[in-house]
């Protein structure tokens, strides 16, 4: 096919303790792991399941993660694809590859559809005349509405999103029976940032003497506004400086040093204090 539909990653061995912190959010996708554990037993019961969840937060904080544990945790297929790659796309191509997305997920139901970056696609709908250029984004758009509305409790597929812009979403996507739900996903604070630290620390091999929970502390506290992403940059960055220096261990002295490095890389309008 000239145009695969999606990534299918058809085993996520991703596990709700592998993301740190981000217990409410946790505690709210909870729901759709039970559903697609046992999608009969809500199916019987005449209950009507949430289709769509949207994950809302800045970039790097772990909505992609999120949504592969869930499918970790349910055991089921995981199917994403991103808003962005459907920026300047041949017409109808959007939407024949969001038909055939919707098509996989179905056909291996219970599974989960995850569509990174949505507002690329999702943005409120031009008014006028004066928004050219859009109807590709409107018809990809459109098919996406299309199949989520196809959907019931028996069809067996949830459809996660995320995006860092709620606010710019057409309300069309937010109407019930679609993503209803609302799942908010903040940058880290401290506590959780240790916590996001252990996790990225445990592959490494720490110098002598040097404790994972004292570097953990120590980090986050040296990270302020950091997200789960510059975290796993950060531990990944000191592991390498360790290398350069031809080390057999990572020292405190690395980490400072991927600290400043991350930073540097960071977008200039990133407020470290928030
Ligand atoms: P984007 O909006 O840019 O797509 P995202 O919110 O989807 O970002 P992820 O892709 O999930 O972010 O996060 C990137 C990486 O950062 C993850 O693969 C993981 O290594 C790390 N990470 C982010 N958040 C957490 C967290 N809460 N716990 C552990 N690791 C995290």
């Amino acid at each position: 096919k000239a145009f695969p539909s999606g990534k299918k990653d058809l085993k996520s061995t991703v596990k709700f303790a592998d993301v740190a912190g981000l217990e409410q959010a946790k505690a709210e996708v909870v729901e759709f792991v039970d559903f697609l554990k046992s999608p009969g037993k809500y199916e019987k019961l005449g209950a009507r399941v949430p289709k769509g969840g949207l994950f809302v937060g800045p970039p790097g904080t772990g909505k992609t993660l999120l949504a592969k544990a869930v499918a970790g945790e349910a055991d089921c297929p995981f199917y994403s694809m991103s808003g962005s790659d459907f920026v300047e796309m041949y017409v109808g191509v959007g939407a024949s590859r969001v038909r055939d997305l919707f098509k996989q997920a179905r056909d291996s139901a219970p599974s989960i559809i995850f569509i990174d970056e949505i507002d690329a696609i999702g943005r409120k709908r031009g008014k006028g005349g004066f928004t050219g250029g859009n109807d590709e984004r409107e018809s990809t758009l459109n098919q996406m509405l299309v199949e989520m509305d196809g959907f019931n409790s028996s069809t067996g597929v949830v459809v996660l999103a995320g995006t860092n812009r709620v606010d710019i979403l057409d309300n069309a996507l937010l109407r019930p029976g679609r993503f209803d739900r609302q799942i908010a996903i903040d940058r880290p604070d401290m506590a959780e940032r240790e916590k996001i630290y252990m996790v990225h620390l445990k592959p490494l091999t720490l110098e002598t003497g040097l404790k994972q929970e004292d570097v953990a502390k120590r980090m986050a506290a040296l990270t302020p506004g950091f997200a789960g992403a510059d975290i796993a940059n950060v531990c990944n960055e000191a592991a390498i400086f360790a290398a350069r220096r031809a080390a057999t261990s990572v020292s405190m002295e690395d980490f400072e040093r991927a600290t400043e490095r991350v930073i540097g890389g960071l977008p200039k309008n990133n407020s470290l204090m928030s």
